[in-house]
């Protein structure tokens, strides 16, 4: 059995196939969201869940939320002088989804497919790998969120063009456009706000809720811890209410003494209280749709994710702003772990939709001689892929390469994006052009770029992971074409140049040994004619007349042949005659 599990910052979940249709699985609480929060208990007794969240505020030291904010980076959390990382910690939560799911479908589970932000980088998703490791599962793929919610709507199976994904959870506002095509999905641009969510509308009510007790009762509740626990779960309770509501009641008994909250909340005040925070979603909204070059009404569909896109006004403001219906069929709550186990069956051949999720924005490739770049795989090549190309070494007894890892459109590698670099050493000494490096370009289905060097005389290897984040935003993507075809005549002429350059100087160099081998046996004109042109040749490169450096490169080219068969002959004639010599003594 696999399941599709869609790890969030404040809630987590998982879905499963039921029948060719996705299925949440509930946890052991009954719930169909776990809370992503993780608690040390009194004597290392761990909670997770429900539990962890709602004992927060009595044990805020040894209790983790929104983990998920720091994966990918060196951050440790310090429990009873115990470090965990944030794979670990997302491996608690990850493991009791497992389990929990393992319990209610009577299965084991082994695969997975996990989500994360469509602006993830390297490093972020391979600790939700790791974290998925660690909690026993094999994770088959990681996804992006937004392309799982289109997933789940069947996006893939329509005529759509351009989607654009609100995705309003607890903590964090993520904006997408995706470009559909022939079953691809194509993260065109990403923002929003990584610190604008649920939460802030909870607290917003907290803070008046307390102020209106302060009015009536002269107390500052908040500054008990208790109380404040209190104001936060009924705060978010109403605001719950309110999206289905018109009025909710709030009542918190005895939350001062023996003073209760009463209050009636009706959802114009509530929207009035937070309007501020609603207005904040119009700004990301627009610099997305202007980084993809989209007007609104080039947008084809609009889907809302995250439990937040269930308040009125959130989806008011999307019509507003779009001027269409927004999907809202699925739970938006869920739609993510559905997407998950939708792909999770696909990968496993269970469903049959063609469906390919990534293709790379730019090209990938390294830096060879002259500082030229060579590219090794080209844009938009769907993933994953690999691809090798054998290389060689540019000067005599070179006994070590570098790989210098880039992407980008420029011809020249200084204009393009550095990814990393390595060396492979311990190159047997030889002529140049006689080592074969082969170099190898792979990037998994996740999106993980590994690029690899052998020597293919000594089997020597040596590879990387390319850690760094090589996704760029649609901007920089665009910047990156659009520079390209801005200097692609500029840069043609550079590397032509730079090309000259090179062949002139390996053209020397071959004339040269041509020369060494003289024994006498040249013409002494042609000789001197060879000298010449080698000047010549090394004049012009340096004056920088690339033109007639070609044209003295085919002249001595053509020159050191008809020298250097003329040479073998004699010499092979002079060979025959001391044979003849020699049988003749017999
Ligand atoms: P995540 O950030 O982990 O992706 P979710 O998408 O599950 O989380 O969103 C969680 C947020 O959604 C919480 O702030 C929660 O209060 C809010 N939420 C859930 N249901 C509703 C609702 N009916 N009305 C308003 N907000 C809701
Ligand atoms: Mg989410």
């Amino acid at each position: 059995m696999v399941i599709g599990i869609d790890l969030g910052t404040t809630f987590s979940l998982a879905a499963f196939m039921n029948n060719g249709k996705p299925e949440i699985i509930p946890n052991a609480e009954g719930e169909r969201l776990t809370p992503s929060v993780v608690a040390f208990a009194e004597g290392g007794r761990q909670l997770i869940g429900n539990l962890a969240r709602t004992q927060a505020v009595a044990n805020p030291e040894r209790t983790i939320a929104s983990i998920k904010r720091h994966m990918g980076t060196d951050y440790e959390v310090e429990v009873d002088g115990r470090k965990f990382s944030p794979q670990e910690i997302s491996s608690l939560i990850l493991r009791k989804i497992k389990e929990d799911a393992q319990d209610y479908l009577g299965e084991k589970i082994e695969k997975a497919v996990i989500t994360v932000p469509a602006y993830f980088n390297d490093n972020q998703r391979q600790a939700t790998m790791e974290a998925g490791a660690l909690a026993g599962l094999e994770v088959m793929r990681i996804i992006n969120e937004p392309t799982a919610a289109s997933l789940a709507y069947g996006l893939h199976k329509q005529d759509l063009h351009y989607i654009l994904i609100w995705d309003l959870g607890g903590g964090t506002f993520d904006v997408s456009v995706l470009e559909l095509g022939n079953g691809v999905f194509e993260v065109k641009a990403v923002g929003g706000n990584t610190h604008l969510g649920g939460d802030d509308w909870d607290e917003r009510l907290m803070d008046y809720l307390a102020q209106e007790f302060e009015k009536l009762h002269g107390v500052d509740v908040t500054k008990d811890r208790m109380a404040l626990q209190r104001l936060k779960e009924a705060s978010e309770k109403a605001k719950k209410e309110l999206s289905t509501k018109i009025f909710a009641e709030i009542r918190i008994p005895f939350l001062w003494q023996e003073e209760d909250l009463r209050l009636t909340l009706s959802r114009e005040q509530f929207e009035e209280l937070t309007r501020d925070l609603l207005e904040k979603m119009i700004e990301p909204t627009k610099q997305v749709l202007s980084d993809a070059k989209f007007t609104p009404t080039q947008i084809d569909r609009m889907v809302l994710v995250g439990g937040s896109t269930r308040m009125p006004a959130v989806q008011h403001l999307a019509r507003q702003l779009l001027g269409k219906e927004s999907y809202k069929d699925i739970n938006p709550d869920e739609v993510v772990a559905l997407g998950a186990a939708i792909q999770a069956n696909i990968l496993i051949g269970e469903i049959k939709d063609v469906v390919l999720l990534d293709v790379t924005p730019l090209s990938l490739g390294i830096e060879i001689e002259g500082g030229i770049f060579a590219k090794i795989i080209k844009r938009n090549t769907t993933v994953p892929t690999s691809c090798g190309q054998i290389f060689t070494t540019a000067k005599d007894n070179q006994t070590q390469v570098d790989i210098h890892v880039l992407q980008g459109e420029r011809l020249l590698s200084s204009d393009n994006i550095n990814l990393g670099k390595f060396e492979l050493t311990d190159i047997p000494p030889g002529r140049r052009g006689e080592a074969q490096i082969e170099v190898t370009f792979h990037i998994d289905a996740n999106g993980i770029l590994q690029v690899s060097a052998l020597d293919l005389h000594t089997d020597n290897e040596k590879s990387i992971q390319i850690s760094s984040s090589y996704r760029l935003s649609k901007d920089e993507i665009n910047k990156m074409l659009e520079d390209a075809r801005i200097h692609a005549k500029e840069d043609q002429k550079r590397k032509e140049e730079i090309q000259i350059g090179i062949r002139a100087e390996s053209m020397i160099h071959a004339a040269q040994l041509v020369l060494e081998e003289d024994e006498g046996l040249m013409d002494k004109l042609d000789v001197n004619k060879i000298e010449k042109l080698i000047l010549a040749i090394k004049t012009t490169l340096y004056k920088g007349g690339y033109e007639d450096t070609r044209a003295r490169i085919d002249e001595l080219s053509k020159l050191v042949e008809v020298v250097y068969n003329a040479y073998k002959c004699k010499k092979r004639n002079l060979e025959m005659e001391t044979k003849d010599a020699a049988y003749k003594r017999i």
